[in-house]
C-alpha cells in the first residue's frame, strides 16, 4: 500500500545511480571501500550505501549500477523510455554528478568503439532501427535533431553546420554570423524552440554518427578552455520526432532529450571571484530550478517554477504532463570523492 503511494507520488519521474570504476588517475590509497552495493558481485541492484567516517548512509534508486556495468547494460535499462519517444511521448534523460563522475561517458561514451558508446548513440541507432522497422506497418518519421549548450545562463548552437560536415541543416545560421538570438520561445501548441538554432534532418545512420562527431568537435574546440567550460555547462541534445501512418492516418510527435549536466560540484566560496563566482551561482541556480521543478511536478504542486532558469524553460513542456523523466546520477568510487557523492545521492533521493 505504502509502495503504490510512493509510486504515484513518483509519477513518471525515475532515478538510476551509476558508480563509474576506479581509474588510475583516482591516484593511489584510493582502494579503502566507501560505496557498497547488497551484494558486491551483483552488478545491477537498487541499494547502495556509502560509508564516511565509520557512518553508513543507505540509499535506495529505481536502479543501481555498479561499477562492473557496461554501457550495454544501463542502454538495456532505458530503451524502453527511448522508444516511447517514438510513441510520442515527451522524453528527458539527464546525467547528474560532479565532474569525473562520468556523466559525459554515460551520455556520450566513446563513439568510436562500439562496447562504449553512450545512451545518445545508442538511442539514435535504436530509434532509427525501429522507425525503420515500422514503415511495414504504414509509420513514416521525420526526425530532426539539435544540440546546444547553455553555459552562463546563455545558449550555444552546436551544430552551427560548416561546409565540410556533410551535414544539411534545415534552419541555420540567420545570415550574419554572431547575430543570432538564441532566445526561448513558446509556440501556441505549447511548445518550445529557440531562435536561430540549427536544426539537422535525421535520414540515415551515416547523418547519426556526422553528427556526433560535428557535436564532438563543437565542444571540444580551443581544448584547453572548453574542456574546462564544458564541465561548466549544460548540454541537451535533442531529437524531435513526427510520425505518420499512411494508412490509418494516426499521427505522433515525440520529443527525446539527452542532457549532460554541469559538474554538480560546490566550490569553495572564498575562491571563487569574477567569472569563477559567475559560472558557479549559474550553475547552482539552475541545478537547483530543476530539483525544485522536478520535486514541484512530483508533489502535483500548483505552481511550477519553470522560469527560474534556461534549462528548465527549455525542458518545459518536456518534463509536465504525461512526459516521463529519468535522472542517472553519477558517482566517482574514491574515497575522496565521497563528500560531493553523498551531495549527488541526496539531490538524487530528493526528486526521487
Ligand atoms: P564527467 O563528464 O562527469 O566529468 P567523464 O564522463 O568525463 O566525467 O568521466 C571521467 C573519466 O572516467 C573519463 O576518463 C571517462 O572515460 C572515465 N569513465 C567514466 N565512467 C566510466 C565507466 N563506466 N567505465 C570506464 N571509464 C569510465
Ligand atoms: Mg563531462
Amino acid at each position: 500500500k505504502l509502495h503504490n503511494t510512493i509510486l504515484e507520488l513518483k509519477g513518471n519521474i525515475r532515478v538510476f545511480c551509476r558508480v563509474r570504476p576506479l581509474l588510475p588517475d583516482d591516484g593511489a590509497g584510493q582502494e579503502a571501500s566507501v560505496i557498497s552495493y547488497p551484494t558486491s558481485t551483483e552488478s545491477l541492484g537498487r541499494g547502495i550505501d556509502i560509508l564516511q567516517s565509520g557512518q553508513k548512509f543507505p540509499f535506495t534508486f529505481d536502479k543501481v549500477f555498479s561499477h562492473e556495468a557496461s554501457q550495454q547494460d544501463v542502454f538495456v535499462e532505458i530503451s524502453q523510455l527511448v522508444q516511447s519517444a517514438l510513441d510520442g511521448y515527451k522524453v528527458c534523460i539527464f546525467a547528474y554528478g560532479q565532474t569525473g563522475s562520468g556523466k559525459t561517458y554515460t551520455m556520450m561514451g566513446r563513439p568510436e568503439t562500439p562496447e562504449q558508446k553512450g545512451l545518445i548513440p545508442r538511442s539514435l541507432e535504436q530509434i532509427f532501427q525501429i522507425s525503420q522497422s515500422l514503415s511495414a506497418q504504414g509509420w513514416k518519421y521525420k526526425m530532426q535533431a539539435s544540440m546546444l549548450e547553455i553555459y552562463n545562463e546563455t545558449i550555444r548552437d552546436l551544430l552551427v553546420v560548416n561546409q565540410s560536415s556533410g551535414l544539411d541543416s534545415v534552419r541555420s545560421e540567420n545570415g550574419v554570423p554572431g547575430k543570432q538570438q538564441y532566445t526561448i520561445k513558446h509556440d501556441a501548441n505549447g511548445n518550445t524552440y529557440v531562435s536561430d538554432l540549427t536544426i539537422v534532418d535525421v535520414c540515415s545512420i551515416k547523418e547519426i554518427s556526422l553528427l556526433l562527431r560535428q557535436a564532438a568537435q563543437a565542444r571540444s574546440v580551443g581544448k584547453t578552455q572548453m574542456n574546462e567550460q564544458s564541465s561548466r555547462s549544460h548540454l541537451v541534445f535533442t531529437l524531435r520526432i513526427s510520425g505518420v501512418n499512411e494508412g490509418t492516418e494516426q499521427q505522433v510527435q515525440g520529443v527525446l532529450n539527452l542532457i549532460d549536466l554541469a559538474g554538480s560540484e560546490r566550490l569553495s566560496k572564498s575562491g571563487a571571484t569574477g567569472e569563477r563566482l559567475k559560472e558557479t551561482q549559474a550553475i547552482n541556480k539552475s541545478l537547483s530550478s530543476l530539483s525544485d521543478v522536478i520535486f514541484a511536478l512530483a508533489k502535483k504542486e500548483d505552481h511550477v517554477p519553470f522560469r527560474n532558469s534556461k534549462l528548465t524553460y527549455l525542458l518545459q513542456p518536456c518534463l509536465g504532463g504525461d512526459s516521463k523523466t529519468l535522472m542517472v546520477v553519477n558517482i566517482a568510487p574514491n574515497p575522496s570523492s565521497i563528500g560531493e557523492s553523498l551531495c549527488s545521492l541526496r539531490f538524487a533521493a530528493r526528486v526521487n
